[in-house]
């Protein structure tokens, strides 16, 4: 068994955001993942020909601007980088512009892996049960074994899956709740052209009834682009939620088809993987102000469906609510999220 000062459910962006900042601090931290690697929805897929595409979040905006030191630092170490690339509506393709926005370097994940480095990561290993014993906190998997004993205990899980975890029927477990009524699905897939389109935009989004984006993979910094393109293309979450029973082939095939007729890319398109995420975003502002603490009982709840403001969502949200559970962590006067 591992002891630590405090350990965390789930090695997505806010948890591995919250080892780094508390390992800094001297806080001993074991992460504990049920996935084989850490990322969550910034998770990496590999593909033929030792390719690999970002399947969850394909990049992310900074528009709080309390996150510039880190993501300066983050540049720095490498592992982060600004993507600035071209963007369109599906509805107005030809009317290009330029945007900016934040990518893990070579993966999205490569990032989450350097910010776990000082903590005990332990992968593989899905948390069950929360049991708290002579003021401490074990961490019990399928079997009843406690991998792990803590003084403190996070979980980062989406809502859905943080409701089993949660022991008590009380005002958060309402919140939890409410929250895992507000998570998407989400069909994606990847496929390849064998030409370079050097007309179309690097991102399209829009309100077709299926696809919602399509990303040219290949144009985000550190990635491998040859005379193929990679694009990720994700369905729109109302499609998603009622073809939730289709084969995977056949959902990426109708997201294929639908790329071809609003965009018309040349060259041969390969299909090399599609993925269904039953818990893909969380839809509208978020629950609390930020995080959930419990001084008391040394439990506390982060990640990106608590963060109550209406601009600020995804990667980021996940980001600030580590942020401000770490000011709490720190210093117990401190509530909520500055957002
Ligand atoms: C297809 C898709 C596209 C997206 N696009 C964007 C985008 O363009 N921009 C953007 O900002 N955001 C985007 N997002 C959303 C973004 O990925 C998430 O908001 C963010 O990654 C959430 O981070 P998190 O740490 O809160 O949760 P997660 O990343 O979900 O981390 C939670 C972790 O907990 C683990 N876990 C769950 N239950 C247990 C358990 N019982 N025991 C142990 N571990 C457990 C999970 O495996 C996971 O690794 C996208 C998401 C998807 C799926």
């Amino acid at each position: 068994m591992i002891y630590c000062d405090l350990a965390i459910v789930g090695a997505g962006t806010a948890g591995c955001f919250l080892a780094e900042q508390l390992s800094q601090q001297g806080y001993r931290v074991a992460l504990v993942e049920k996935s084989r690697g850490v990322g969550g929805r910034c998770s990496r897929r590999g593909l033929p020909d030792e390719q690999s595409v970002d399947l969850g979040a394909f990049s992310f905006r900074h528009n709080s601007g309390l996150l510039t030191p880190d993501l300066q630092r983050w540049q720095q170490q490498g592992v982060l980088r600004p993507w600035h690339h071209s963007a369109a509506t599906l509805e107005s393709p030809e009317a290009l512009r330029r945007d900016t926005q934040w990518c893990g370097v070579p993966s999205m994940n490569s990032w989450h892996r350097k910010l776990c480095t000082q903590a005990r990561v332990i992968t593989g290993v899905k948390v069950e049960k929360l049991a708290r014993r002579e003021g401490h906190w074990l961490l019990l998997d399928a079997e009843g074994c406690a991998p792990v004993q803590a003084s403190s205990v996070v979980v980062t899980t989406p809502a859905r899956q943080a409701l089993s975890l949660y022991p008590w029927d009380n005002e958060w477990l309402a919140l939890i709740r409410m929250a895992s009524e507000r998570t998407l699905s989400q069909w994606v897939c990847a496929l390849l052209t064998d030409r370079t389109n050097p007309q179309l935009a690097d991102r399209y989004s829009g309100s077709d009834p299926l696809l919602a984006e399509a990303i040219r993979d290949s144009s985000k910094p550190g990635r491998d682009s040859k005379d193929s393109e990679l694009w990720m293309l994700h369905g729109q979450s109302g499609w998603s939620a009622s073809h939730l029973q289709l084969q995977p082939e056949e959902a990426g095939q109708q997201l294929l088809e639908r790329f071809q007729q609003l965009l018309s890319p040349r060259g041969n398109l390969q299909l090399l993987s599609s993925h269904r995420w039953l818990l893909a975003r969380h839809r509208g502002p978020g629950v609390a102000a930020g995080h959930l603490f419990n001084h008391q009982l040394q439990l506390a709840l982060c990640g990106d469906w608590l963060v109550d403001d209406p601009h600020i969502d995804g990667v980021e949200a996940a980001l600030l609510s580590a942020q401000s559970l770490t000011r709490s962590i720190l210093n117990p006067s401190h509530s909520g999220c500055a957002a």
